[in-house]
């Protein structure tokens, strides 16, 4: 165990020190990367003053060969310089080989130069002096081109002063993959020195992955690979070959992780066999135990492994018997605490009529503990009579084998006798022999005492229906009569028996079963109070007003379970009504309409009137010195005279829609519909006229000893309500006035 933190502790610190030297080389590599890319900014800064020189005039240069080969010796830097028109041909130069008109517009850094802004590089070039390599610089300065040659030892010199001190190995590459130096190696400028092919496809960087590079020194390693940002050329730094593991450790790495992996799992599976081999050790040990303690058979000689073999064998066998008797023990339980949870007391018993046990509620039920139960007999239990019973019951049901219910009665742990009802039944073994009863008592003592109340209750209600004197039903929501009382017997016309269960057509058998039928159906949707009016008719032929008073009930699920109905047979009291009702409105003297009949008659009249804009008149007529008559002729015969002048009033107002009524004592009023006020006049005229005719003997009255009318007549067109009240009062007013006015005559 000891062995995996030391081998994760010796891999961290492999790691922290590989990654930290590899950390420095990094460093200083940026550091050899910036030295170079400053020594070619060295070479235009040069170039830059160069041209300073030759266009600012101040010391009196001049652009020709002479004048450039001064600023070319005194500057130090390049070995040639060249102005260059913009074709590419040279114009002015240097060197001393002067080769003017000479056309460099084929060479790709005077290309660019020509075209853009900017400091542009040659690759090396082959001197045209004596073919030595050389470098060359040039930079557009107006219509010109200054190119600087610049010797490629002059170059390397200043590299390798800076590089050097960092002892590593560097080699530049130009775009065509020439060596221009090669620090390792001086100035050996060989095509092959390194593997190009390689060097060129590194340009995506790809170059650490494949670190191990061929060529002259196959153990050198290529650690970095970086541009020349102003010139294009490649930088390759080359570390030692005894380096090469730190550059390799990004391969090594992983390599390193799946060997710890696979030691790791190498130790977990050691442990494992470990873990089985002791295993195997203690089941010896447990086997030579058993032998020793004379478990196993010692008349048998076992070989060693058959030994083991058996030892191996009971093992097993023991760990089922032991998983069996646990799964046993859950089945019993389950079996004890399902019996618990039964209510009803439940028992067991063996075949020779011993209890074997029972739940809590069979030992509550007997009074005794649960632990009790057990080696008791049904005589133990109930009284002798009983329990012979019982006795009898069980031995059928262990001869049959069948399951038995059958209804008794028991005394229980308070001394009380209860109705009992058996469930018992014969339980076997699995090769189906019969070993005992089970039973299960179901006390019915209550449900008994229900019914009988149930009873109670129904024939009470019975009997309240039978005295209910309205005809009463009750149907099921299928509309089938359930029960009925004597009072609906009589107004069917038929007996219980053929009411009950038939539906309205089968007891009514005429058309008011559809109505009945469209009733029920609404009621027992909306299940609200239902009463509507039906007339009938009766056994007799006659015809009956019936009124039904009908509402839902529900069962004991709270669902409709049908219809209550209650008829009440309003033909006689309608009948009183109506009388009634004409009696109320009619003057009982004269027969005529009284005052509250005009009311009742005229206002429908008035709705009428203000729905057709039409002219109503309002004849108002007073019996004149009426109060004499009387005196003179007795109140009998002024009784007489109303009612000749009533019928005379009728008489003189032809159309049917006219109402004429007794307004009080001798004073008649008469409402004339769709009459203007002309047409009125000529009626009241008429009356006045007509009662003349009569000549009712009046030996005191002052016109001419007959008895005469005053009238008052109003016409108008209704506005509202209240018209008729105004035109009764302004015809009152006219009456007044043909009062005032001498009597018997007509006014307004
Ligand atoms: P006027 O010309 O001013 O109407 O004089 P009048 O006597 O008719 O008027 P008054 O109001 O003074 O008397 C009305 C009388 O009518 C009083 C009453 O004796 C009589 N009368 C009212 N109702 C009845 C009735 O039902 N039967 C009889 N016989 N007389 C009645
Ligand atoms: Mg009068
Ligand atoms: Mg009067």
């Amino acid at each position: 165990m000891v062995i995996i933190p030391m081998f994760i502790v010796s891999c961290l610190s492999l790691y922290i020190s590989v990654n930290s030297i590899k950390e420095r080389i990094e460093r200083r590599n940026t550091a050899i990367r910036n030295t170079i890319n400053h020594s070619v900014t060295h070479f235009e800064e040069a170039l830059l003053t160069i041209d300073e020189l030759l266009t600012d005039g101040s010391l009196g240069v001049v652009k020709n060969n002479h004048d450039l080969r001064i600023l070319e010796k005194a500057n130090h830097t390049f070995e040639k310089l060249q102005i260059l028109n913009l074709e590419g041909v040279v114009e002015y130069s240097s060197g001393e080989d002067e080769n003017f008109g000479l056309d460099l517009s084929n060479f790709e850094f005077v290309k660019n130069a020509i075209e853009a802004n900017g400091f542009f590089w040659s690759n090396v070039i082959s001197s045209f002096k004596d073919q030595s390599p050389e470098i060359m610089i040039a930079k557009r300065f107006g219509s010109e081109i200054l190119v600087g040659s610049i010797n490629i030892e002059d170059f390397y010199s200043l590299v390798q002063g800076t590089v050097k001190n960092t002892g590593s190995k560097v080699a530049i590459l130009d775009t065509d993959g020439n060596i221009v130096i090669n620090i390792l190696k001086g100035l050996d400028i060989q095509k092959d020195t390194l593997n190009f092919d390689y060097v060129y496809k590194s340009e995506n960087q790809e170059m650490k992955k494949r670190s191990f590079l061929k060529g002259r020194d196959k153990f050198d390693v290529i650690q970095s690979y970086g541009k020349i940002d102003k010139t294009g050329w490649d930088i390759v730094i080359i570390e030692e070959g005894n380096r090469g593991f730190i550059l390799a450790w990004d391969f090594y790495r992983h390599l390193v992780l799946v060997i710890s992996l696979f030691t790791l799992g190498m130790i977990y599976l050691s442990h494992l066999a470990i873990s089985r081999f002791t295993g195997d050790m203690k089941k010896l040990n447990t086997i030579s135990e058993k032998v020793a303690a004379g478990k196993l058979p010692k008349m048998l000689k076992y070989e060693l492994l058959e030994a083991e073999e058996l030892a191996y064998r009971f093992l097993l066998m023991g760990e089922v018997l032991l998983k069996r008797e646990e799964s046993i023990k859950e089945e019993t339980n389950f079996l004890e605490n399902l019996l618990e949870a039964i209510p009803n007391p439940v028992f067991y018993k063996d075949k020779n009529h011993v209890y074997l046990g029972g739940n809590k509620a069979f030992a509550d039920y007997l009074g005794i503990e649960k632990h009790e139960i057990a080696g008791k007999t049904v005589y133990d239990v109930a009284p002798e009579d009983m329990a012979d019973i019982y006795m009898e019951a069980d031995d059928k049901i262990l001869e049959a084998g069948e399951t038995q219910v059958y209804q008794g009665q028991v005394i229980d742990s308070d001394n009380k006798t209860k109705d009992v009802k058996f469930y018992k039944s014969v339980f076997k073994n699995s090769e189906g022999e019969k070993l005992g009863i089970i039973g299960v008592m179901l006390d019915v003592t209550n449900l008994k005492e229900a019914i009988r109340t149930s009873e109670k209750k129904e024939k009470l209600l019975e009997s309240l229906l039978y005295t209910i004197p309205l005809p009463t039903f009750y149907q099921d929501k299928d509309g089938r009569y359930i029960n009925c009382n004597r009072a609906f017997e009589d107004i069917v016309g038929k007996k219980k028996n053929d009411i009950l269960g038939k539906c309205h057509l089968e007891v009514w058998e005429n058309n008011f079963t559809d109505y009945c039928n469209v009733k029920d159906k609404e009621l027992m949707k909306e299940q609200k109070l239902q009463k509507f009016e039906y007339n009938i008719i009766d056994q007799s032929g006659e015809k009956r007003i019936l009124v039904f008073d009908k509402t839902v009930f529900h069962n004991e699920n709270k669902e409709v379970g049908g219809i209550i109905g209650v008829m009440s047979d309003i033909t006689e009291i309608r009948k009183l009504q109506d009388e009634l009702k004409k009696i109320s409105v009619k003057d009982s003297l004269t027969g005529i309409y009284n005052r509250r009949g005009f009311e009742e008659m005229s206002n429908r009249n008035l709705k009428d009137s203000l729905r057709n804009k039409n002219n109503v008149s309002i004849i108002m007529v007073d019996i004149d010195r009426f109060k004499l008559y009387n005196d003179t002729y007795g109140h009998q015969a002024g009784d007489e005279c109303l009612k000749e002048i009533a019928e005379k009033l009728e008489e003189s107002c032809k159309r049917s829609m006219d109402i004429v009524a007794r307004y009080g004592g001798e004073e008649f009023i008469i409402l004339l519909p769709d009459t203007d006020l002309d047409g009125a006049r000529m009626v009241a005229k008429k009356i006045n006229k007509n009662i003349q005719d009569m000549k009712i003997e009046h030996v005191k009255s002052e016109h001419g000893e007959i008895v005469t009318v005053s009238i008052g007549v109003a016409s108008d067109i209704p506005k509202d309500e209240k018209s008729l009240e105004k035109l009764i009062g302004l015809a009152d007013k006219m009456l007044y006035l043909a009062k005032e006015s001498g009597r018997n005559r007509v006014e307004g």
